[in-house]
């Protein structure tokens, strides 16, 4: 239950700002019906024949490729999804001039859907893709559409711009999202476990005053002295 107090200690933290920055991941789209990956009803809960990391990772990318795509196919596409009232309170202040950067390790697009400009995707989006051959770019359709392994003109096989485990994340997604924790003097954490490197580590990088945590269950990062909200994160921010 979600008391009157925290709404009123967040709303307070959120007019002191001059410079909000937010770091989310899975939990945030949940309110949309796509499955994060620790919750009880949680990708990782489910049974596949190879645990979902595995699968998600660049080495079964490259020796299971139609295995993947099975799996990608069926539970990593959710195009109609639509942004929830998380989305749309982040957009909406993003636009007021209040928040300068949404953070986020999702892949899932709903963030821009939802009107937000500056999206920092740690780990892509499923929305690009592009041949490993010669880098020619994709649309999601293309994967949809395709059966098996989706392969380009030049025979080169079609990759999700997702960064699979065992991949690096991208350079400049990295710098610019550390320099906008960096800037923040408020950050918002939201709809994340804090369980997968580095993201996680990038928010070592704030150095502003408060830091508000909103996510059912506590994080896998000691958070004391911040201001915690124990609660589903569209439900708390429609109430800001
Ligand atoms: P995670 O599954 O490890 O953790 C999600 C956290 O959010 C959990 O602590 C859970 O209790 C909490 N949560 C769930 N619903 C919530 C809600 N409505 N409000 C507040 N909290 C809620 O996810 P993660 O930390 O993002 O890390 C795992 C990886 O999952 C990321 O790398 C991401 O790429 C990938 N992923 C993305 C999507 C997506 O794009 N929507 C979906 C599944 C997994």
């Amino acid at each position: 239950m979600i008391s009157e107090a925290e709404i009123a200690n967040l709303r307070r933290l959120i007019e002191r700002s001059r410079r909000m920055v937010f770091f989310g991941g899975a939990g945030v789209s949940t309110e949309s019906g796509i499955p994060d990956f620790r919750s009880q009803d949680g990708l990782y809960k489910q049974k596949y024949k190879y645990p979902p990391e595995t699968i998600l990772s660049h080495t079964f990318f490259a020796e299971h490729t139609e295995e993947f795509y099975e799996f990608y196919r069926a539970k990593m596409l959710c195009l109609d999804a639509m942004p929830n009232a998380a989305h749309y309170k982040l957009a909406q202040w993003e636009k007021e001039g209040k928040l300068s950067a949404v953070i986020t390790q999702n892949i899932d697009g709903l963030h821009q859907k939802a009107g937000s400009k500056n999206v920092l995707e740690l780990h892509g989006s499923v929305w690009r893709n592009h041949c490993v051959r010669c880098g020619m770019g994709y649309p999601v359709q293309k994967i949809v559409k395709s059966k098996g392994v989706p392969h380009c003109p030049c025979g080169g096989v079609i990759k999700p711009d997702v960064v699979l485990y065992e991949e690096p994340l991208d350079q400049d997604v990295l710098n610019r999202s550390v320099e906008e924790i960096r800037r923040a003097d408020l950050m918002i954490i939201g709809g994340t476990s804090l369980n997968v490197y580095p993201a996680a580590s990038l928010v070592d990088f704030f150095r502003g005053d408060n830091i508000a945590v909103i996510n059912r269950g506590a994080p896998a990062k000691d958070m004391r002295g911040v201001l915690f909200i124990d609660g589903k994160i569209g439900e708390v921010l429609s109430m800001i």
